[in-house]
């Protein structure tokens, strides 16, 4: 409030300060004119009468004949009161004067200002005390080629006041300006509420502090203008919310990506990085650190730097950012880096960790690589056999018999290895096809054990079943079954005759059956152990081929158990035989 009126107060003392001196300055000129218009009517009045006195020496020949005494009946006759009228030649010497009868004896006039003065002026004037009469006159002297006219009016009060300026002329001046100042109080003030209100919401805006924007500036230029100003404001301020909020977005969009981001400045300095940035350029680097700058410190990101620099002083087309990718390999981890410089020279990183993908690529390189590899023995199998058959035509139909069989025997091969695949491949590729449900485990246990009872038994083999009928689990009924089958057929395919395989339940919790799949045969030494589950791994392969695997069933139990959410450990027995202990859920 006290900054309010001080402001108002001083804004008042301005503008009353430069009029006063604006009045004070017409006043002035006003009163000179007023005052040189006053003096100049007296001069007129007094030059009349130095004509008319003129004009009647002339017509009567007073200069001629001296007779001066008659000038005394044409001043009497003029006007003013107490009027004098003096004529004086040329040298100085009063010819006449109408208010001394002894005008001759009057001393010489020449020196008398007036008198000089109007040798070289149209008139002269002066006022002053008259040493002859003891008086205050106004005089006017006027020069007529053969004397010199002088009128006088005693300047008493009466002159006085005809040359005063009138003093009703000051009073209305006076009153104006009090009017004036009036209205400039009132201006002043509505001017100062606008600037006060301008005053506040700066100083509130400038120290984030809230203000009111719906209380109203007053109705004026400056109100409008403060009015417009708190509006754009209020915009700004909303589009610094929304664009607080739109990047608020962005950053949590960044942080929740699985690449590592960063935004640099054409001059390398970081704009914007998140945390898979730093965390993916600390596993390439080996070190521990946190700041971004690093990144063109550290050699396998060298491509990129070189690929940004490049591009300096280039002028770069939106339509068409440069763009530089590669890959890196580092400590069995995978990463892709991307660079994309933008039209200002700005650029941005992508670091991705792309191990799954790139591990993925690998074994199926390494997969199709086997699988041909895979496949020729059988397919050449097959061709010899139907050669041998072709080039032999006279072949007794016994041994024809015998070759046609081991080409169905390879073509079966051919068929059981072609199915492993496409399990496998779906378990991975699919996964989430393979539907799911609450299935006995014995009905599995059991279909497996009768597919292979011939066989157990011909090998003179036992199998053991240690599970309950009221054990379910949440499964996929073919995968599952699969994997009992195959740990089945490589027991009977493996293990040796005589042997007993025991398949139990040994633990169960809230989410998992626990399970063991054991047989006491001849086990699997301990350097192939770790290996049995990798795909077309065979710790014999000749063994492995005659018996018909493919080198896959353990892969697909792994990724099966795996694709249920469970786990697959492989041990020897301490008395001999192989141990699978996995958990499936329920
Ligand atoms: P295959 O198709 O050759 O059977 P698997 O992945 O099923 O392939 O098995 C991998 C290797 O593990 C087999 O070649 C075999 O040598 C060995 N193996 C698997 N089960 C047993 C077992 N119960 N006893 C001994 N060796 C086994």
């Amino acid at each position: 409030m006290i900054a309010r009126n001080k402001f108002r107060n001083n804004l008042f003392i301005y503008y009353s300060s430069i009029f006063i001196l604006f009045t004070l300055l017409i006043l002035s000129y006003l009163y000179k004119r007023e005052k040189e218009f006053r003096i100049s009517t007296l001069n007129d009045e007094l030059d009349n009468v130095t004509k008319v006195v003129d004009n009647y020496i002339k017509s009567n020949s007073i200069y001629e004949n001296g007779n001066w005494i008659i000038t005394d009946s044409i001043v009497r006759l003029l006007p003013q009161e107490e009027l004098r009228v003096t004529v004086v030649s040329p040298s100085g010497e009063v010819l006449y004067d109408s208010s001394v009868h002894n005008w001759k004896s009057m001393e010489n006039h020449k020196t008398r200002p007036e008198i000089s003065e109007s040798l070289y002026s149209d008139f002269g004037k002066s006022i002053r005390k008259s040493g002859t009469t003891g008086k205050d006159y106004y005089y006017y002297a006027k020069y007529y080629s053969r004397y010199y006219i002088r009128a006088a009016v005693v300047y008493d009060k009466k002159t006085i006041n005809l040359l005063t300026v009138k003093k009703y002329f000051l009073i209305v001046i006076s009153l104006s300006f009090i009017a004036i100042w009036l209205v400039l109080l009132a201006v002043t003030n509505k001017f100062a509420k606008s600037i006060d209100r301008l005053k506040d919401f700066a100083v509130r805006v400038a120290n984030n502090e809230p203000f009111d924007s719906h209380s109203k500036f007053p109705k004026n230029e400056l109100g409008i203008i403060g009015e417009e100003i708190v509006e754009i404001y209020n915009k700004m301020l909303t589009t610094q919310n929304d664009l607080s909020n739109e990047k608020e977005k962005l950053f949590s969009h960044l942080n929740a990506l699985n690449e590592g981001i960063a935004f640099f400045s054409k001059d390398k300095t970081k704009i914007l990085t998140n945390n898979h940035f730093i965390q993916f350029m600390n596993m390439i680097s080996g070190e521990l650190t946190i700041s971004s700058a690093n990144f063109f410190k550290i050699k396998e990101f060298y491509p990129a730097v070189e690929f940004i620099e490049k591009q300096t002083g280039i002028e770069i087309r939106s339509s068409d950012l440069p763009k530089v990718e590669y890959h890196i390999g580092k400590n069995s981890k995978f990463f892709r880096v991307q660079c994309v410089v933008f039209h200002d020279n700005s650029f941005e990183v992508i670091l991705s960790d792309i191990t799954v993908a790139e591990k993925s690529r690998l074994i199926k390189q390494e997969m199709t690589s086997n699988i041909a590899h895979e496949l020729k023995t059988p397919i050449s199998s097959v061709k010899g056999y139907i050669e041998t058959l072709i080039n032999a035509p006279l072949m007794e139909p016994e041994k024809q018999k015998y070759f046609l069989e081991k080409a169905l025997a390879q073509s079966d091969r051919l068929t059981g290895l072609i199915n492993d695949i496409v399990v496998i491949n779906k378990i991975e590729e699919a996964g989430n096809t393979y539907l799911k449900d609450k299935t006995r485990v014995l009905d599995i246990i059991n279909e497996v054990r009768d597919n292979f009872r011939s066989a157990v038994d011909s090998r003179g083999m036992k199998v053991e079943i240690n599970v309950d009928d009221n054990i379910y689990i949440n499964c996929n009924r073919s995968l599952i079954t699969s994997v009992f089958q195959n740990l089945l057929e490589n027991s009977v395919n493996y293990s040796g005759n005589n042997t007993t395989v025991t398949i139990s339940l040994y633990n169960q919790d809230d989410k998992y059956c626990h399970f063991s799949f054991s047989d006491n045969g001849v086990g699997i030494s301990e350097e192939h152990l770790g290996r049995v589950f990798e795909r077309f791994y065979r710790v014999d392969s000749g063994r492995s081929r005659k018996s018909g695997g493919t080198g896959l069933g353990l892969a697909i139990v792994k990724n099966a158990i795996l694709l249920h959410k469970g786990d697959i450990q492989v041990r020897n027995k301490t008395g001999g035989g192989i141990e699978f202990l996995f958990s499936l859920p329920k």
